[in-house]
Order: C-alpha cells, then structure tokens, then sequence
C-alpha cells in the first residue's frame, strides 16, 4: 500500500492528461497510473502496411459481441492514450448540440450546461493545445472569446483545388483546427498523421501537452505500466483506495481525490467491474461513436497529389439539410489514403487500390449517434462485451448521398462510400454520462460521480451526447473546467 499523493488519476489520455496538466498547478502530490507505455519512435510508426495492414500498434486485446464474435479493438494504450494515434482535429462543438435537437432517428436530451458555460474553457483548451484554425470561415461556428493560437494548416495546391471546386459547387469548405506541428510532422517522413502514432511530438496530444505541462511540476509522477484493476470504496462512500497491477505485483494507492481518465470503454469497466458509481444503473449504458463512413471522390484523369490531405470540413449539411430540416452531420477531409491502407481495409486488390488512391480525394462523413441505454459495455467474467447499436443511420445515409451530389457537381465523375466498422470505436462516448439527476445520470456537472464525492470521471464517457464532430477539444475543455472546480470548491475546502 503506497501513501502519499493527494490526486490519483487513471490514464493519461486527453482527459486525464488534460486534468494532470490543470490540477499540476495546485502544488498538491498527484500521481498519474496510466497503464501504457510510452510510444517511442521506430521504423513501423510511419510505415502503412504496417500500421493499417498488421495493426502493429494495436493492443493485443479482445473484445467480444454479444454474440461471442471476439474482435480486437483500435484502442490505444499509450502514454497519451488514443490521442497518440488522432487526426488531430481540435473542433468545438456547436452551440445548438448543447440543447435538445430533433433528428431523423430521434430527439438528443441536451446538455445539462450551455455552450457558454463551457467557451472559457474551449478558448483554453484550444490555447493548451495549441490549435491551428480561422474561426471566421464556417457559418455553423459558435462565439469565441479569442482567436485560435496560430493560423491554419496550409492546403496542399491538390487540395485547394478541391476547396475551390466545392465552393463553385455551392457548399463552404472552412479551415479545420488542428492540433499539429506540419512542419516537425514532415520532418520525420512525408506521410498523413491521420490514424499514425506520433513518435515525435509534432502532433498536440495528450502525452506531449497533457503529461508534458504536468511533468514540469516536482509534484507530478507519472507510472506507467500500471494498470488500475478496482476502485475500492470505503464505508465513508468514498472511494479509499486504487489497486493496480504492475510487473506481475497487485498494489494499492489511496489519496484525497481520484480521477477516473481510463476512455469510454475502459472507465465503464472499471466502475462496473468495482461496482462502484452505478445506483443509475446507467455506467456502460448510452455508448455512443459516431456514424461514419470513407468517401471517396474519384477522377480518373486527376491525380491527387497531396501527402496530408486533412485541412479542411464541410458543415452546410450540419445543422440541417435532412427531411424536415434535421441536421445530417459533418464533412472533413481524411488522412490521405494509399493503395496499402486501401488494400488493407479488404475488398480492393492491390494494383486497383493503387489507382483508386491516386486519384482519389478523401473524404470523411460523420453523424450524430444518439444515446440509448441498450447500446452499452459490459463485463462477462473478465471479458468486455462490446453492444453498440447505431442510431439516426439514416441520416448518415442521407448525408452521405448529400456529400456524392455535391461531389458530382464539383466534377467528380466517381464517388465511392464505405460505412467505417464496428471494431473501430475512436470516437467512443457517453457510458458515464454527465446530468443533475442520479437517478439518470452517471456524474454531476463538473463530473463528480453522483454516489462519491471524492470520486470524477474525466475522459469520453461523460459526453452526453456525440455531436456530429471529432471529440477530443470538448474532453479538453470540460477538463480545464473539472480541475478548476476540484481547485476552487474540493482542495480548497
Ligand atoms: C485513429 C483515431 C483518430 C482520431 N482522430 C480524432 C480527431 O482527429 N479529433 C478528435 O477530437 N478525436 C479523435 N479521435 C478520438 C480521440 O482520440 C478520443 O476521443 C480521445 O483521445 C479520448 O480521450 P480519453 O481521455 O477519453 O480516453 P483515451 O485516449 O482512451 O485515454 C485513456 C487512457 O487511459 C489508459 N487506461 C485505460 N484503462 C486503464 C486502466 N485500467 N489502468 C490505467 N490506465 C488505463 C489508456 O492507456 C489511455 O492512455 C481519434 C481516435 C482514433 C483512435
């Protein structure tokens, strides 16, 4: 049994990293268990075949359906968590997906807070993170209070010609803020960062801005290699002590404050795995991931020469644009993609996977997931029983077609579509979501759980819902909002 730190927190992703960087600043003893280690550069982290192809840099885990069909994961354990391994994309969400929206698979419940509430800490994390963006570009863009760092990742000419093309075509592509160094990412090897491991510290990511800021300060530790098996409570109904396995021994840490930041899926195993948190009956409950699908816009006589690609997203169809008015969702430019991770996804063989990708432009269409309570993680034995059940997929279907018209009418001959799977959750949320009810909800406003009050749950799984854009920035900044309460209203008391 260690003594010693008055914060324990569980993963070092964007939440948890997000919340060492805070809370660092409080000069209290905070001990971080990620169970990772850290990414370190090697010839795989920007080869292909060997990230798409071989999954090299995926766990060696399996979860299954409830069906029993065992699958293995892209969930990253990393130092930095999946972030190691993100587009980079650092997006707000809109002021609207804070309240009740009506769409084509049903209503969303809203937000317990505002946007307001939460744009002071947007305007931070987008400061921490450094983010590369123009605010003035997309009509669909919320208030901000200042202005994004630095300007946005620059178009490669291939792909301001598409941007130009798009524009003529009627829609209005806008700069996508963006967590990267471009410059520091080429320099290691001219690839897309897309869906690679940043072994180089050119992406803004949990690890090289979460836990890099936290580490500045004496009081912050970092264990890796730990991995947090229990949270036990105490007859207090606090939570007493973390225990956690690491090389091959079981220890146990107590301290004042515990941040759970273990991801969507891992933090709802945890809670349900220590029953703990769950009187709502609600932990593991309304996961969400996004509908999404590969678009991809094809002229056989144009070649698309870009290395990154990413740059810019399409919203028009983001609010609304589906029957009845209802939002259909977000456009963004994927990762380029080559013949390898073409052939890699299956289906295409190699020397026409070749050609597609080389006259292919990339395209990313992403829709609104509702919460249900049925689509949920649980725990079978020591086995994680992954039931997620898409919704509104009818308006990804819907935005899909919308993206294929306007692709044919910015003069792509061809447009091709797949759905991403069921295995690829990097944009899991909600299984501890945030409410005022406890009775409905997992955690308070600034993500205390409701049945411990030394206990919050930081990271994907409070969202209460997933918006139609990449998460990331809205885990950032409810963090930033999280250790500020703990500083002000907990340690203070
Ligand atoms: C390929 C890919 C591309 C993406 N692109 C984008 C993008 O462009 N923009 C965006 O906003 N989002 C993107 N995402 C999603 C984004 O990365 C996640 O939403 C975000 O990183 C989630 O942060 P988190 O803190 O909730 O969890 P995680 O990043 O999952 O962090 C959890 C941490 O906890 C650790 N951990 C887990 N269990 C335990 C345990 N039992 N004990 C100790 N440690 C534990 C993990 O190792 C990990 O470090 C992408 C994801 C992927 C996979």
């Amino acid at each position: 049994m260690t003594t010693g730190p008055d914060i324990v927190i569980i993963g070092s992703g964007i939440g948890g990293g997000t919340m060492a960087a805070a809370l660092a600043a409080s000069g209290r003893r905070i001990l971080i268990l990620e169970r990772g280690e850290r990414l370190v550069d090697c010839p795989e982290a920007r080869d292909d075949a060997a990230i798409f192809g071989r999954g090299h840099f995926r766990p060696k885990e399996e979860w299954v359906t409830p069906e029993g069909e065992a699958f293995n994961p892209g969930n990253y354990y990393y130092v930095g968590g999946n972030s190691k391994l993100y587009g980079a994309v650092l997006i707000r969400y809109r002021a609207e997906d804070f309240r009740p929206i009506r769409h084509l698979g049903g209503t969303t419940p809203g937000w317990p807070i505002a946007y307001d509430d939460l744009e002071p800490w947007y305007q931070r994390a987008e400061e921490l993170y450094g983010v590369r963006g123009d605010a003035g570009q997309d009509p669909t863009e919320p208030r901000h209070s200042g202005s994004y760092p630095f300007a946005p990742v620059p178009d490669e000419p291939a792909i301001a010609a598409v941007r130009a093309r798009l524009k003529a075509a009627g829609v209005t592509p806008s700069a996508l803020p963006l967590g990267v160094d471009i410059e520091a990412w080429l320099k290691r090897a001219a690839t897309p960062w897309d869906a690679f491991p940043d072994t180089t510290g050119a992406k803004r990511d949990g690890e090289t801005v979460g836990v890099a800021t936290a580490l500045e300060h004496p009081n912050v530790t970092l264990e890796t290699g730990a991995l947090v098996t229990r949270l036990i409570e105490g007859p207090d109904g606090r939570i007493a002590a973390v225990e956690y396995a690491k090389e091959g021994a079981t220890r146990r840490v107590s301290a004042g404050t515990v941040v759970l930041s273990a991801g969507a899926v891992n933090s709802a195993v945890l809670l349900l795995r220590s029953r703990v948190a769950n009187r709502s009956d609600q932990v593991g409950r309304n996961f969400m991931n996004h509908n999404s699908s590969a678009v991809l816009a094809v002229h056989p006589f144009r070649r698309n020469d870009a290395v990154y690609q990413k740059t810019f997203l399409v919203n028009d169809f983001y609010l609304t644009g589906g029957k009845d008015g209802t939002p259909l969702g977000n456009i963004q430019l994927l990762g380029k993609i080559s013949g390898r991770i073409l052939a890699a996804a299956g289906g295409v063989p190699r020397p026409a996977a070749n050609w597609l990708a080389a006259h292919a432009v990339d395209l990313y269409a992403m829709s609104e997931d509702l919460p249900d309570p049925a689509s949920r993680v649980t725990l079978q034995g020591e086995r994680i029983v992954f039931d997620w059940r898409r919704s509104n997929w009818e308006a990804h279907e819907a935005l899909v077609a919308k993206l294929k018209a306007v692709l044919r009418r910015a003069g792509f001959p061809l447009a091709l579509s797949r759905p991403f799977d069921r295995r690829t959750p990097s944009h899991q949320c909600g299984t501890a979501r945030m409410g005022t009810d406890p009775a409905t909800s997992v955690v308070d406003v600034f993500c205390r759980a409701h049945d411990h009050p030394n206990l919050f749950v930081v990271d994907a799984s409070f969202l209460p819902t997933s918006a139609a854009v990449n998460p990331a920035l809205t885990i950032a900044a409810q963090a930033l909002r999280t250790a500020d309460h703990i500083m002000r209203k907990v340690l203070a008391a």
